[in-house]
This record gives structure tokens, C-alpha cells and sequence, in this order.
């Protein structure tokens, strides 16, 4: 095997401000800004919009592409208002402060997901790192470094044999209170599926939806070309690590450098280890997932960032027909995984994960 590597990523959009240095010849080569390609476009409609505390934009190409556009906004503003850890009436934290609910049927399908992942991944995705994230200050940016008692404590709360759930009902329960869910991992790759959903059901054959950087395609390019989707260097903010060509695929990056906070010149970021309740340190910078399924891509880049290169390299050995991954490493090593490789391209050199050893 040849070891792995790198990164995360960004729409085109964002990439292209900023654009310098060594991988210049790449993002040259890149599309255009969305919003320009569509503004003259009568068959295209185009929305910026700010939800789930993250810049959007949506583009769908074609007849109904206004229509298409417009459901997709309403869409998300309802996920959004659903979801919200932020929002007291949100249904999450409905649940959250009373322990037990029926849940929506959106609210079902993330929750059976993440505890689908939880298991697929011997834990390191996990949706009830709420009260760990609260621990850290995450919801309110008030950050501290809790103590280790404090996370010991809490992290009897995220054992999942305490959450109760029928899942034909949608009835959900925690055995101990001060339980807490958080989808953050996975809501924002829930909500472009659901975006690419409306936009098939509205007849949008090709279209584009960035959540915050995380890329849904929908089809190919108007000209039939792939759409390229640029990888974004952690390091270096506009620069790229490379360039992905894809069609009808998510492509979702999580990264330490999202969102952190620093302490006595320590870097805290927000994706937590479930097994010790401290940011991962796993050796990787970012992980991003290109897959059909979006709701998985987001979950699958938050998890294999905690398992680390080995551990995630193993698992995407073991379920390389459902993903392909970059990886980029803390000592900047950039690794794809096999099924990708005709379909990137970089400046900088790349080890290829196979699915042999
Ligand atoms: P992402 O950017 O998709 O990796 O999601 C990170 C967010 O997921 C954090 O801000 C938390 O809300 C939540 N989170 C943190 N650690 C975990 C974990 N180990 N499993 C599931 N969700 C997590
Ligand atoms: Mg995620």
C-alpha cells in the first residue's frame, strides 16, 4: 500500500478568490464562479443564502431551475428550523430538554444514519457529543478547556446503549438526563441531499449546491463536462491542494481548521475523539469523502478524521464501492484513495491508497 494524504475542499466559487502560488495551473482550469456562469442564463436560477450558520449557494440549470431553486431555499430554512441546537424550538432541542420525543420524519432518517455510523465505525461517530461540545464552549464561542473530570463525567453521557429508539415509531429516548444529540456532523450532508432531491423532483437535471464549501453535484455541466470541485489547502486560505471531476456526488471535507479556538498557545478544534472527549489529534489536517450519498459523505468525513490515516485507510478498504477520500496529513502528506485517481488532479504529489495492500 502506498499511504495517504490530505485535505478538504471547496466549490469552485469559493476557490477562486485569492488564487496564488504553486497550484495556480489547476485553479486556471477551474470553472468559473457560479454566480457569474448563471446570472445571463435565462434556463438558470442562483441563491445565496446564509442557514445552519453557513454561507449557501445553489444554482440548478434548466426550465424549472427558478422553481427548483425556490423549494430548495424553503427546504433547507425548515431542516434549519428542525435541527438547530441554536434554536430553543427547534425539535432537537425540544428533545434535548425533555428527554424523549416522537421525531419527525426528517429527524428519524439522520438520527438511524448516525447510529448506522456509529456502529459502522466502532463509535468514532458519534451524535451525542452534544454535552461535550457544550463542555468546550463550541455553541456559544464562550470556549474553555474543561477539566478531565469534567469530560470523564460527561462522557458517560454519550454512551449510546442509553439512547432508546423505535424506528417505527420514531420514538426516541435517553435513559440519563443531560443526554444531548448533535448532528452537526451530518446535517449539512443530510440537507444537500434533500437539496439534490428537490432539485430532481423539480425536473433540474444539472445543478450545483455548496453548503459552507461541501459540494453536492447534481448530473453534469449544461456543456456535458464534469464538474471540478476544488480541494482546498488547510493551510492556505484560496489555495488548493487539488482539483476533483465529478458528476451526481457529494463531496464533503471536515477539517480542525473549521472552527477552533486557541489557549495558551494550544489549538482547540471541534471534532471530538468520543473516546476521550478531546479534539481528535489523529495525525490528520482533513479528510474529505466524495460519494453518492451525501448524508453518509458527512458523516463518514467527521468520523474518519477521529480513526485517523490507518484506521480510515482500513475502512475505506472495507467499503470502497460506498466512498472514495483525500486525505491530508499533519505533516502534509496528501493521500486519494484508488477509485479516484482518474478523476484528480494536482500540482503537488499524491500517495494513492489501493484496495490491496
Ligand atoms: P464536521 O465538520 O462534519 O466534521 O462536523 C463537526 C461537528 O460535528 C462538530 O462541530 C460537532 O457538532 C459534531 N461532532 C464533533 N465530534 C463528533 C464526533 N466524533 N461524531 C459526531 N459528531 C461530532
Ligand atoms: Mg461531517
Amino acid at each position: 500500500m502506498r499511504n495517504s494524504i490530505l485535505i478538504s475542499l471547496l466549490c469552485f466559487t469559493l476557490l477562486c478568490t485569492g488564487c496564488t502560488t504553486e497550484s495556480t495551473s489547476i485553479e486556471n482550469s477551474l470553472d468559473s464562479s457560479i454566480n457569474t456562469i448563471t446570472n445571463n442564463n435565462e434556463n438558470s436560477a442562483t441563491r445565496d443564502l446564509f442557514a445552519m450558520d453557513t454561507y449557501m449557494n445553489l444554482t440548478a440549470y434548466g426550465s424549472n431551475a427558478e422553481q427548483a431553486v425556490d423549494k430548495a431555499v424553503s427546504c433547507i430554512n425548515d431542516l434549519d428550523k428542525l435541527l438547530s441546537t441554536g434554536l430553543k424550538t427547534s425539535e432537537i432541542s425540544q428533545l434535548n430538554d425533555s428527554g424523549n420525543m416522537i421525531l419527525s420524519s426528517d429527524a428519524s432518517i439522520i438520527l438511524e444514519n448516525s447510529i448506522k455510523l456509529y456502529d459502522n465505525t466502532n463509535g468514532a461517530f458519534n451524535p451525542l457529543m452534544y454535552p461535550i461540545m457544550e463542555a468546550w464552549g463550541f455553541p456559544t464561542k464562550e470556549y474553555k478547556v474543561p477539566e478531565e473530570d469534567e469530560l470523564k463525567q460527561l462522557l458517560t453521557l454519550t454512551d449510546m446503549s442509553n439512547l432508546k429508539y423505535k424506528n417505527s415509531t420514531g420514538e426516541v429516548s435517553f435513559n440519563l438526563s443531560g443526554m444531548k444529540v448533535d448532528f452537526g456532523g451530518i446535517a449539512k450532508g443530510y440537507t444537500s441531499s434533500k437539496v439534490r432531491d428537490c432539485f430532481i423532483s423539480s425536473g433540474v437535471t444539472s445543478g450545483i449546491i455548496s453548503l459552507g464549501g461541501n459540494v453536492q453535484a447534481i448530473g453534469k455541466k449544461p456543456d456535458g463536462s464534469m464538474w471540478r470541485v476544488g480541494v482546498q489547502n488547510p493551510d492556505s486560505e484560496g489555495n488548493i491542494l487539488g482539483v476533483l471531476k465529478i458528476q451526481d456526488k457529494a463531496v464533503i471535507t471536515s477539517g480542525g481548521y473549521e472552527r477552533y479556538f486557541e489557549q495558551d498557545g494550544k489549538t482547540y478544534h471541534h471534532i471530538i475523539d468520543p473516546s476521550t472527549g478531546m479534539p481528535a489529534d489523529s495525525g490528520l489536517t482533513s479528510v474529505t469523502i466524495i460519494s453518492d450519498n451525501g448524508t453518509l459523505a458527512d458523516g463518514l468525513s467527521t468520523a474518519l478524521f477521529v480513526m485517523g490515516l490507518e484506521k480510515a485507510s482500513d475502512y475505506w478498504r472495507d467499503h470502497y464501492e460506498e466512498f472514495d477520500a483525500v486525505f491530508f496529513t499533519d505533516d502534509k502528506k496528501l493521500y486519494i484513495t484508488e477509485g479516484i485517481q482518474e478523476n484528480f488532479s494536482s500540482d503537488y504529489t499524491w500517495n494513492t491508497i489501493d484496495k490491496e495492500y
